[in-house]
């Protein structure tokens, strides 16, 4: 058997009519950038989160700087994030014109450790990104309340987190701001880019209204120095036909990592931790292990296809050495960074193939 890391094309398969009918609707409408379908998709997805205000805009990256930007972050600012995220969450902390600072990750939780952030605090820090890494909450309520004693702003990077939550309340609402992607291979994607940031803040929404579009307040009086980064009108119109279906989709991803991690307990592979009172929603499922070479290799031998999330912290990529903190260590997220490895986990593998996985998965992890 073959079982490839994604399967959107079978997603886009069982949605085909939906799909369909959301871009008719939007190729008849004339209306292709703003319009009702985006405000639908916007008071959706804000309804979903639990927050007041979502505003569409053009990527992930797009969305962290429009919230940090919607906060008054910019030039001469520091923003604290995490070293072992992927780099579109730097990406878009340094297009604000702030500077990131990289704090450790917790080793288990593999979110900002929030023991290590005074480490990378500075009188210049004015946020904090903590990133929802593989689709679990950040440790909100300990960096919130470091983030409140200081006085600065935590932004979530929810790109990983759709639907997540801690107790009763979802990611994108956990923060003054979050930042989303729907980049297709999200547990919500799009069918190319788009992203959203989400806020209670009406303030704070409006300026991110303005700054996706030119700081433009109303028939070219442009109150703010904005950009181009809007959401298309067709791919809400495409996220609007999805997003009923998140629940379900998030549901079928627990499962499937639940029957991986009963397979791998007491296998020497480490299964990923769920943090108690949260829900974690695995865009990713990360393992870890030290002799990740070796068992990539008797996964592929089974036609099970794996991926690592990813091979290098971000300080540890040539064009972000600068970033590498003097005289304080990252040791967590490099150790993560070369021992972490994902499994295909989706929502459209069928139970076949997920048990012939868990079992593909136990048999290379006792081979060690
Ligand atoms: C995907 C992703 C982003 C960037 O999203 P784009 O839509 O690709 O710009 C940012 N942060 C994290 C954690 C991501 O996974």
């Amino acid at each position: 058997m073959r079982v490839p890391f994604l399967g959107l094309d079978r997603q886009t398969a069982a949605l085909r009519a939906d799909l369909d009918a959301a871009w008719a609707r939007v190729a008849g409408s004339g209306r292709y950038v703003f319009g009702e379908e985006l405000e639908r998709f916007e008071a959706e997805l804000a309804a979903y989160c639990g927050v007041r205000h979502a505003v569409g805009v053009a990527s992930g990256t797009d969305a962290i700087t429009t919230a940090l930007a919607a906060l008054g972050i910019g030039p001469g600012d520091e923003v604290i994030t995490a070293a072992n995220t992927c780099v579109p969450t730097v990406v878009g902390i340094e297009a604000t014109g702030a500077t990131a600072v990289l704090a450790d990750a917790d080793p288990r939780r593999f979110t900002l450790d929030p023991a290590r952030l005074h480490e990378a605090l500075s009188p210049r820090t004015k946020a904090i990104v903590p990133v929802h890494l593989y689709g679990q909450c950040s440790d909100m309520a300990e960096i919130g309340r470091i983030a409140t004693e200081l006085g600065i702003a935590v932004i979530e990077d929810c790109a990983q987190a759709h639907g997540a939550r801690l107790g009763e309340r979802r990611a994108g609402s956990l923060g003054a701001a979050a930042a989303f992607s729907f980049y297709p291979t999200k547990n919500l994607g799009a069918l190319g880019d788009a992203g959203a940031v989400t806020t209670d803040d009406p303030e704070v929404a409006e300026r991110a209204r303005l700054l996706r579009n030119y700081g433009d307040g109303g028939r070219f009086h442009h109150v703010l120095r904005g950009r181009n980064s809007r959401l298309d009108t067709l791919q809400a119109a495409l996220l609007r036909a999805k997003l009923p279906f998140l629940e379900a989709w998030n549901e079928r991803r627990r499962e499937i990592a639940a029957r991986y991690t009963r397979a791998l307990a007491g296998s020497g592979v480490e299964p990923p931790v769920e943090a108690s009172g949260g829900r974690h929603v695995y865009h990713l499922y990360v393992v870890r292990t030290e002799r990740r070479d070796a068992f990539r290799a008797a996964l592929a031998q089974c036609g099970i296809e794996t991926d690592v999330h990813y091979p290098l912290a971000v300080h540890e990529q040539p064009a972000y050495a600068q970033l590498a903190p003097g005289g304080r260590e990252l040791h967590s997220s490099e150790r993560l960074a070369a021992s972490v490895v994902s499994l295909p986990l989706h929502p459209q593998l069928t139970d076949e193939e997920v048990g012939y996985v868990a079992e593909g998965a136990r048999a290379a992890a006792e081979r060690h």
